[in-house]
């Protein structure tokens, strides 16, 4: 754990967040700001950077996020409309919590990605 990370310390339970989903590897969580009317965000418990160092560093850790991911979809019953998953790497991305998550969003038409 790092204690400095903010998401380290929503898995310590240091800081609130509505959980979704739990396993043993993952976390799933809503956004505190939401940008679609389902927005949760899903992490490895461990501390990695962003998305590429967790595929290079865990690539079990790597599989099980994805399945997390799927889970919160059909949970959340985004499977039928279609979602979009999004991880935000490095500053040009605007990624500004430096422990990987995947932003699973969805619930209305979200448009083009860059529009
Ligand atoms: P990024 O830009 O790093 O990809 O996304 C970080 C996300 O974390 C943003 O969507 C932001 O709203 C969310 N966020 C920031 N602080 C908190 C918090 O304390 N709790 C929760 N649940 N989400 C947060």
């Amino acid at each position: 754990m790092d204690n400095n990370c903010l998401f380290c310390r929503i898995v310590a339970g240091e800081i609130p967040a509505t959980v979704v989903h739990e396993t043993d590897t993952t976390l799933a969580f809503r956004d505190i700001d939401p940008k679609a009317p389902v927005h949760v965000l899903v992490i490895p418990k461990e501390h990695h950077a962003d998305v590429v160092t967790l595929a290079q560093n865990d690539p079990a850790g790597s599989a099980d996020l994805l399945a997390a991911c799927a889970v919160v979809a059909e949970t959340e019953g985004l499977l039928m409309e279609g979602f979009r998953l999004l991880f935000n790497t490095g500053a040009y991305a605007g990624q500004e919590v430096f422990h990987v998550h995947a932003h699973v969003l969805g619930g209305e038409p979200l448009g083009p990605m860059l529009a």
